[in-house]
């Protein structure tokens, strides 16, 4: 391939309408709602993050029939966390007993099929064999992911890219998180920890990141950022509404989000900067996987176009190609913070089914 980017210089791409899929996405859209109206088969659902899991009961067409919260044990071992989870199953499966199998999303790396939790970033355990050890108590089938994936799935089947079989997750909140589904299935990569967009590199020279490398998207575009990048702005104009919104408080990315939405000028032009580097992130995924549909997902796109709408504008600075190519719809994710227990459910279904 060349090196050199095709078209005429400066030659915008074309692009799909923003939250208009294409027309071959709603045929198959109706088609799989078809399909999956007739399937009514359970499973439970489990989103385990930092402070809270998220547990379900949820059918195979996506929707949840039963659904609770319990907080994450903290400063466990895996005994706890796998008790409070066998807990958590059995009173849902009390009230459902035709729940057939179990699929859990869990933050950190995740060895698939395994379903091997090597490391989980808030939780004490290391190489929890989870999938193993919830079959063992459960007896039912069980699969293990990670939870963007989970979530990738779900948006996917029942969400933003419901009839997309090649569709780019992106979720933005404290850090960036994502999933590749593509021909139709997740993409993990050969041991399950691929499709880590977070820390795909977009400014070497760019800020630090919590892995440890720097200028990961995740360190460009995230709360994380965006606290770091409210400092740096108070610092320069100590005088400004940002600052004086701040008083003798501490900047955090709450506080800018907040500034941001209530119309402040710099706040929204740190997103506009954000913006920025997560559609240089998205050009580079489209330029790779040539997806149908991008979602980005997560707390910070709650602002709607103030941070899709530059990166939107960046996605079609940067990409490859941009004048022999339909640009794809970068929209918001539509399931919410239950994407990653509907998708690690009917993941489980999918495998057992
Ligand atoms: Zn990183």
């Amino acid at each position: 391939m060349s090196a050199e980017r095709p078209g005429e210089p400066g030659g915008a791409g074309k692009r799909a309408p923003a939250g208009a899929g294409p027309p071959a996405l709603a045929r198959r859209w109706r088609r799989r709602r078809l399909l999956a109206a007739a399937d009514g088969r359970l499973a439970v659902g489990l989103d385990i993050g930092g402070t809270k899991i998220a547990a379900g009961v949820v059918r195979a067409d996506g929707r949840i029939v039963e659904q609770t919260r319990i907080p994450t044990p903290q400063e466990s071992d895996e005994k706890v966390t796998v008790s409070t989870l066998v807990g958590v199953i059995g009173r849902l499966r009390a009230g459902h007993p035709e729940v057939e199998a179990i699929g859990v999303g869990a933050a950190g790396l995740v060895q698939w099929p395994a379903g091997l939790v090597v490391w989980a970033p808030h939780n004490p355990y290391r190489d929890l064999p989870l999938r193993r050890l919830l079959h063992e108590r459960t007896g039912l089938p069980t699969v293990v992911d990670n939870d963007a994936n989970a979530a990738a799935w779900a948006e996917a089947r029942f969400g933003a890219g419901t009839g997309s079989d090649d569709m780019i997750l992106l979720t933005v909140g404290t850090g960036v998180g994502g999933g590749l589904v593509l021909g139709g299935r997740v993409y993990r990569g050969v041991g399950g920890l691929g499709a880590e967009v977070g820390h795909m590199i977009v400014a070497p020279d760019g800020a630090p990141c919590s892995c440890g490398s720097s200028g990961c998207l995740e360190a460009m575009v995230s709360g994380t950022a965006l606290a770091r990048m409210g400092r740096e702005a108070v610092l320069a104009d100590p005088e400004g509404a940002l600052a004086r919104r701040a008083g003798d408080g501490e900047v955090t990315g709450p506080l800018v989000f907040e500034a941001a939405k209530a119309g402040d000028p710099t706040a929204r032009a740190l997103f506009g900067r954000m913006g920025f580097w997560l559609g240089v992130g998205i050009a580079s995924l489209v330029t790779i996987f040539d997806p149908e549909l991008v979602v980005v997902g997560g707390g910070l796109v709650t602002t709607g176009d103030l941070l899709l709408g530059p990166a939107r504008t960046s996605v079609e600075r940067y990409v490859f190609a941009p004048a022999h190519r339909t640009l794809p719809p970068v929209v918001p994710a539509r399931l919410g913070p239950e994407a990653g227990m509907v998708g690690a459910a009917t993941l489980a279904l999918r495998a057992g089914g």
